[in-house]
């Protein structure tokens, strides 16, 4: 099996359809590049760039940030990556960091991610001078883990617009192009998220948060792993509610389809039936782990994705439990 994943390694992850899925990978550390050539994925979309500071005895400086940075663009050539900021707090604390000395009854729900850097400012204001630097004269797209309302937003961007003068002003070289984006991870976003089409390029849904979060639910509670499905209908019809707001929202230049673009970061996607229901819904971006893209091309190569698009809104219509039954069904009897 596996000596056939590898031989899928050059081929596209394309439905027997026609339709083309980008398939993205998850890395962190400079060792995870490798997996870009082995994978033969479309990009890295999801570098966690926390990864470094969770590694380092100190905290990295600004010209380390952006060695890194440009290793990973290098290695990347072509293909897009999009660096996430750093999500650290919470669970992923940093020792050479003071919190204030809270003790945090629920990490996951505290001062973490953009929430801890907008705060920090000086560590996010070296970050995007950092990314802006390390993209000069190429693309760049920066997502912001764990917003939770549209300013959030908004002041992240407010911050990398601000570096960007100021390299500017300097005569330093900017990307080419940035587009930024936010993860989808806690609920409330969605409700705004028609309210940030205008300014936003991307959403990229983080499902291991945003699960936890939907059904209250500690993501790394053993007694709680098997409880929730990400085939439950909940997960399945918010998701498919983000999928309506972000194509009723403005068109691309093409008018082929949304400007917005839409992916799916979290594990959920690099499960073969879970990443069948997401293309179902109508996800065409998905980032998975590594040695999830030779299962994941296979399945794609055998479905027929329009006609699961079609299939989805019967097979969720009704459905109180775990669509895992039904959907393997489905799978079973077409051959994916
Ligand atoms: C997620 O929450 O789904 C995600 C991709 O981010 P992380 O797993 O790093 O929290
Ligand atoms: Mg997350």
């Amino acid at each position: 099996r596996r000596a056939a994943y590898a031989a899928l390694r050059d081929t596209e992850p394309r439905g027997t359809d026609g339709t083309r899925i980008d398939l993205m990978i998850n890395a962190g550390l400079k060792d995870d590049l490798t997996a870009l050539d082995l994978t033969g994925a479309d990009g890295i979309g999801l570098f966690r760039t926390e990864f470094q500071f969770l590694v380092s005895a100190t905290m990295p400086q600004r010209e380390r940030q952006q060695k890194l940075y440009e290793e990973v663009l290098d290695a990347a050539g072509d293909r897009p990556v999009v660096f996430r900021t750093v999500d650290i707090g919470g669970d992923k604390a940093l020792p050479y960091m003071r919190s204030g000395d809270i003790l945090e009854e629920n990490p996951a729900m505290g001062w973490r991610a953009l929430r801890l850097a907008l705060e920090r400012g000086g560590l996010m204001k070296a970050q995007a001078r950092a990314l802006l630097q390390a993209g000069a004269g190429r693309p760049l797209n920066v997502m912001f883990p764990l917003v939770s309302e549209p300013w959030e937003f908004d002041e992240a961007r407010a911050i990398f617009a601000q570096q960007a003068g100021w390299i500017k002003q300097q005569g330093g070289r900017l990307p080419s192009q940035v587009r930024y984006g936010v993860m989808l991870e806690v609920p409330a976003l969605a409700e705004m998220l028609d309210t940030m089409l205008d300014r936003i390029d991307f959403v990229s849904v983080g499902t291991n948060d945003l699960t936890q979060f939907l059904f209250a639910a500690d993501r790394a509670h053993p007694k709680l792993a098997e409880r929730y499905d990400w085939l439950s209908p909940a997960v399945l019809r918010f998701l498919g509610r983000v999928v309506r707001i972000i194509a009723d929202g403005p068109r691309n230049a093409a008018g082929d389809g949304p400007r917005v673009t839409l992916g799916v970061c979290g594990e959920m996607g690099g499960r073969p039936l879970e990443a069948l229901a997401l293309i179902g819904l109508g996800i065409n971006r998905l980032s998975i782990t590594p040695a999830g893209v030779g299962p994941l091309k296979a399945m794609i190569q055998s479905l027929d994705i329009g006609a699961i698009r079609r299939d989805m809104p019967a097979l969720l219509a009704g459905s109180t439990r775990s669509l895992r039954q039904p959907l393997t069904d489905w799978a079973l009897q077409r051959h994916v």
